[in-house]
C-alpha cells in the first residue's frame, strides 16, 4: 500500500514511512493512494471475531508490506488486552434501536487509546527494525497527551515530551499524564497557554537543528495515518454485533478534527453498509456551518463543557476535501491556501455531494446538561459531555428508526464531572478501579518559562541518547 499526499506534491511513501512523519513535505495529510473493499461475504465471515483479529482482518491491507502477519497479529493482541472490558468496544443501549459504544474502557478513559495503544507499539516496531530512535513531541489542553503517554510508555526507541499549559489543564488530566512513569515520559507545564505550546512544538518541527541531527521529531496527533487507521475497526465490531453487513447502520459521532467520523467515511467506502454519518460538534461549528451553508470559515474559539472538540479548524477536514475534488491534490492545496486568509466555498455539486454522505448538527453546553439529565433520568446511565453531543445530534438527525443508531462514546464521564455538576445531576462519577488511586500516585513535570530556546534546550538535553 501506497500513501499519497493530499496536496499532490510530496512524494508518495509506503507505511513506515508514513507513520514517521508528521506533514506531507507539500504541508498536505497522508492518505492511502486506494483502499482495500471487503465483499459483504467476507465482512459476514467475521462475525464473533475477537476484538484483536477483527482488528488484523480490517488493518493488515494497509500494513503488509512493512509488517508480517504473525507479528502483526500479535502486536494487535496486545494492544486490546488492556482495555477492561472482554468486548473492549461494548455497546450499551439507550432505546429501542439505539445504542452507545463505549470507546473508553482503554487506560486514559478516551476513545484516544484504540489508536495511540497501537502506534507506541508500531512505531517500537519499526524503529527497532530501522535501529532508528524519535522523539516525540506533542502539546495537550487534555486526552491526547494521556493517550499519548500511555501508548509510548513501554516503547524502548521512544522519548516522549508532553507541554501542557501550566495550572490550566484539570487536575484529572494533569494527574493522568505526570503520574506515569518510565525515564521516556517528560511532560513540561509551560507557563503559557495551550497556543504557546502548540506554537512551540509546530516551530521545533520546522527546525530541528537543535536536537543536532542525532534523532527527528514524530508526531502523534490525527494528522497521522495511523491513528485513523485504527478507529476504522470499530465501526466493523459495532455492526456485526447488531445485524451487519446484513442491515445497515447509523453512526453519531462527537467530532473536533474530523479524525474519527472520517475514520467512518471509509470503512463505508471499504464495503461497510453504513445509511448515515452524523458530524456532531459544539459550539465550535466549522464543521456543521459548513455541511449547512456551504461556507467554511473560521471563527473565534470558545470553551465549552467537551474541551476536546475545542477547535477552531478541522485538521482531517482536508482529508475529505480531497475525495470531493476526485483527489486532485492542486485544487485542494489552492482551496485551503485561501481557506487560511478568509471564508471559502466549494463547488454546488461538491457540496451537495458531501451533504449525501454527512449529515451535521451543532450541540450547545446547555443541550448538552439538558442530554446528560435526560439519559441518566431515563436510563440511569451516565455520559460524558462530548458523547451527550453525540446521543442529542443522532436524535435531531435521524432519518429511519428502522436503522440502529450508534454514537460513539468518546470519554468516560468521570473525565468531565464539571459537566454533570452543571447539568443538576448529584451522582459522582467514579473513576474506574484501574485509577481509583490516581490522586494518591506521585506525580513528576517540570515548569518551564513560556520560551521555545528553554523548552527545545530541555529537550536537547533529556532525550535518552542525549
Ligand atoms: C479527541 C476527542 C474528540 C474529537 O475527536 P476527533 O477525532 O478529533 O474528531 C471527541 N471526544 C473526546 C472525548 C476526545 O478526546
Amino acid at each position: 500500500m501506497r500513501y499519497i499526499s493530499t496536496r499532490g506534491e510530496a512524494p508518495a511513501l509506503g507505511f513506515e514511512d508514513v507513520l514517521l512523519t508528521g506533514l506531507a513535505t507539500d504541508g498536505g495529510l497522508y492518505v492511502p493512494e486506494s483502499l482495500p473493499h471487503f465483499s459483504l461475504e467476507e465482512i459476514r465471515s467475521w462475525r464473533g471475531l475477537p476484538y484483536a483479529e477483527l482488528a488484523y482482518k480490517v488493518m493488515y491491507p494497509f500494513v503488509e508490506d512493512a509488517i508480517p502477519a504473525d507479528e502483526f497479529r500479535k502486536m494487535l493482541e496486545e494492544t486490546y488486552s488492556v482495555f477492561t472490558h472482554q468486548a473492549v468496544a461494548p455497546l450499551v443501549q439507550l432505546d429501542s434501536n439505539e445504542w452507545v459504544m463505549e470507546l473508553f474502557r482503554g487506560p486514559t478513559l478516551a476513545f484516544k487509546d484504540f489508536a495511540l495503544q497501537l502506534l507506541g507499539r508500531l512505531l517500537d516496531y519499526v524503529l527497532e527494525k530501522r535501529n532508528q530512535h524519535v522523539v516525540i513531541m506533542g502539546a495537550t489542553s487534555g486526552d491526547t497527551g494521556s493517550a499519548a503517554i500511555e501508548g509510548c510508555r513501554r516503547c524502548k526507541h521512544v522519548d516522549i515530551f508532553i507541554l501542557h499549559p501550566y495550572q490550566r489543564v484539570s487536575e484529572v488530566q494533569r494527574r493522568q499524564m505526570t503520574t506515569v512513569q518510565g525515564d521516556n515520559i517528560h511532560n513540561i507545564a509551560v507557563k503559557g497557554n495551550f497556543d504557546d505550546c502548540q506554537r512551540m512544538v509546530k516551530e521545533s518541527f520546522g527546525d530541528q537543528s537543535f536536537l543536532g541531527g542525532k534523532t527527528q521529531l514524530a508526531a502523534v496527533n490525527s494528522i497521522n495515518w495511523a491513528r485513523i487507521m485504527a478507529q476504522i475497526v470499530y465501526y466493523f465490531q459495532a455492526s456485526l454485533s447488531l445485524g451487519g453487513p446484513d442491515r445497515s447502520m447509523a453512526f453519531s459521532v462527537p467530532t473536533g478534527n474530523f479524525g474519527d467520523i472520517f475514520a467512518g467515511y471509509l470503512a463505508k467506502k471499504m464495503g461497510l453498509p453504513i445509511s448515515q454519518l452524523v458530524i456532531a460538534t459544539n459550539r465550535n461549528d466549522i464543521l456543521h456551518r459548513f455541511m449547512s451553508g456551504n461556507k467554511y470559515e473560521q471563527h473565534q474559539l470558545e470553551h465549552t463543557l467537551s474541551p476536546s472538540m475545542d477547535i477552531m479548524v478541522s485538521s482531517n477536514f482536508e482529508r475529505l476535501l480531497f475525495d470531493l475534488h476526485g483527489r486532485d491534490g492542486a485544487a485542494v492545496k489552492d482551496l485551503l491556501e485561501r481557506a487560511a486568509k478568509g471564508p471559502v466555498s466549494i463547488e454546488d455539486y461538491r457540496w451537495k455531494h458531501a451533504r449525501k454522505l454527512f449529515d451535521s448538527d451543532a450541540v450547545d453546553d446547555k443541550a448538552t446538561c439538558e442530554t446528560i439529565r435526560e439519559i441518566f433520568e431515563q436510563n440511569e446511565y451516565l455520559l460524558d459531555p462530548h458523547t451527550a453531543i453525540g446521543v442529542r445530534a443522532a436524535r435531531n438527525c435521524r432519518r429511519d428508526n428502522a436503522v440502529p443508531m450508534i454514537t460513539l462514546g468518546t470519554a468516560h464521564p468521570a473525565k468531565f464531572p464539571d459537566a454533570i455538576v452543571e447539568s443538576g445531576l448529584t451522582v459522582k462519577p467514579e473513576l474506574p478501579a484501574h485509577m481509583a488511586d490516581l490522586f494518591e500516585r506521585e506525580e513528576r513535570y517540570t515548569v518551564l518559562e513560556n520560551n521555545l530556546a528553554d523548552v527545545q534546550g530541555f529537550l536537547a538535553k533529556h532525550w535518552k541518547n542525549a
